[in-house]
């Protein structure tokens, strides 16, 4: 084998980790021989198989089997209060992994242990006394090397909570005579909004920040992106992932049209769209056994762009397969009945970056968007069926009493097209526009300390107080116990979060 591709624990286990799934999807299209071993899978399995008991057994099975075993197809979906349950279960028995291994806990989307996550050298420490990965790696990892013996091996950092297992991991690795290459956006990310990459890099083996095409030589004119051809690969766990459809992830374009919101982390990355051939051609190349379970689209895309959006709908219609993304709620989504088309095409779930119901605030920092344009974009999702997720941002330098009542006059007017809420409070990326223009909003941004070797934030106050400290008081009083809000927020699970969500089946949205 050329490439092996691993992703380390901890991440949620109902998908294919996409930069991993997308890195083998291209190398596999340029006939490298390419497999994905996803280390995170296997790490919950087996968590989850030493610690069975009735109940446990009951949460997975309803998990990956909402309708009952045999009958999936026919009563396909969610049910909210039983997920909630479920994943309460699953959340209840990880609490035994701090048991096994003292000092480290365990949830279904992170790990902590006995040092902070952000300082590799205390990490490593750790580790030496103690270190809750390599069991897998001896199971799961060794086989495969002996019998695939890879000339390359390739281990994708998306997030941070993957950090103390990738340290354990590449010191496995070298026991073994093995030096991996280390990439994913965990890196790339770093090396543009935040602080701390040559620190990280020096706890690790050469470092890849580009998309893929580096380990083929680099991208030439012939061939300038990865994504330009995908073909589906070779997946080596056996495992099930938690979830009752299998979950793809595709992109339709990576950078953002809009490009021009001050605090985003993602500026300037580089622009590119795909073409619908390429998707066409991706999913005609899944395995039968999985299209038959007629798997669920993840779009990654940071906006779906509304065109090639459009040009992407014929595709999944005639395939039958249904799919979710990221957009951002203007107009653009109104255009000819494009919500509409999109639901008949398979469209189950549209996350809608609204942030605020103040226009002045999303003024101030050039998102370009208009609450009463995002009103109308709830609307027309619910009306086609489309399931709606709407993601709102509290804490942003300025923000007043006025900006909240808008935001909540918002949410609680259009509560019945809004079936799921992410509350989040707005962190500072370090390097971002706004960064650099601290003082124009009144922000002091605290000086570095010492204190962890990496930081993707920067901590700030206005005024002596962290905006997020009111806000943080403001969406527990005031949004949360909203009677008109709070059943969207009590409808959000806390683990397995989009996938699942478009999966829910809910009155008045098309079945999953
Ligand atoms: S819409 Fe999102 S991805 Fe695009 S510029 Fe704004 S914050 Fe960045």
């Amino acid at each position: 084998m050329e490439f092996l591709i691993l992703c380390p624990p901890v991440a949620t286990p109902s998908e294919t980790p996409s930069g991993a799934f997308l890195l083998a999807s291209g190398l596999s299209a340029r006939g490298h021989e390419t497999a994905l071993l996803d280390l995170n899978l296997e790490f919950y399995w087996a968590f989850f198989e030493s610690h069975r008991s009735a109940d446990l057994d009951a949460a997975l099975d309803y998990l990956m089997h909402p309708g009952g075993e045999g009958r999936r197809h026919r009563f396909d979906g969610y049910l909210p209060e039983r997920h909630r349950g479920a994943t309460g279960v699953l959340h209840k028995k990880l609490c035994a992994f701090s048991t096994d291994h003292p000092g480290w806990q365990l949830s279904l989307m992170d790990i902590e242990g006995p040092a902070a996550v952000h300082d590799p050298a205390g990490l490593l420490e750790a580790l030496a006394k103690h270190d809750p990965f390599t069991p897998l790696y001896d199971a799961c990892l060794n086989p495969v090397l002996d019998q695939e013996r890879p000339k390359r091996v390739l281990i994708s950092l998306a997030y941070l909570s993957q950090l103390p297992a990738t340290l354990s991991l590449v010191h496995w690795l070298k026991r073994k005579g093995v030096t991996p290459t280390v990439g994913g956006s965990l890196a790339s990310s770093m090396a543009r909004t935040a602080k701390g990459l040559d620190h990280l890099a020096s706890f690790l083996p050469p470092l890849d920040l580009g998309d893929g095409l580096g380990h083929l030589g680099g991208p030439t004119p012939e061939d300038p992106h990865l994504l330009d051809r995908l073909a589906f690969p070779r997946l080596l766990s056996k495992r099930p992932y938690i979830t009752c459809r299998p979950i793809l992830p595709l992109t339709l374009s990576t950078g953002c049209f809009w490009n021009r919101c001050l605090f985003c982390p993602d500026r300037d990355l580089p622009r590119y769209l795909a073409k619908a051939e390429t998707l066409q051609a991706f999913l005609e190349s899944a395995p039968p056994e999985v299209i038959a379970q007629r798997p669920l689209i993840h779009l990654l895309d940071s906006a779906m762009p509304p065109a090639v959006l459009r040009r992407f709908l014929p595709v999944v219609r005639n395939l039958g397969l249904p799919f979710y993304g990221f957009a951002r709620p203007s107009h653009h989504l109104l255009k000819d009945d494009l919500l509409f088309e999109a639901a008949e095409s398979g469209c189950r779930m549209v996350q809608l970056g609204v942030e605020s119901g103040s226009k002045a605030l999303l003024d101030r920092f050039n998102k370009g968007l208009v609450p009463d344009e995002a009103r109308e974009v709830l609307r027309a999702a619910a009306q086609a069926g489309i399931r709606t997720y709407a993601y709102m941002l509290f804490g942003l330098p300025g923000e007043t009493a006025e900006d909240w009542q808008l935001t909540l006059d918002l949410l609680a007017e259009e509560s019945a097209s809004i079936d799921f809420l992410n509350l989040s409070l707005f962190n500072l990326p370090r390097d971002c526009e706004l960064w650099h223009r601290a003082s124009e909003f009144g922000m002091e941004v605290a000086a570095d300390r010492n204190d962890y070797p990496l930081k993707l934030y920067q901590p700030f106050t206005c005024n002596g107080v962290p905006p997020r400290v009111p806000a943080r008081k403001f969406i527990a009083d005031c949004i949360q116990a909203h009677p008109n809000i709070r059943p969207a927020f009590l409808r959000t699970p806390r683990a397995f979060r989009a996938a699942h969500l478009a999966l829910m089946r809910l009155p008045q949205r098309r079945d999953p």
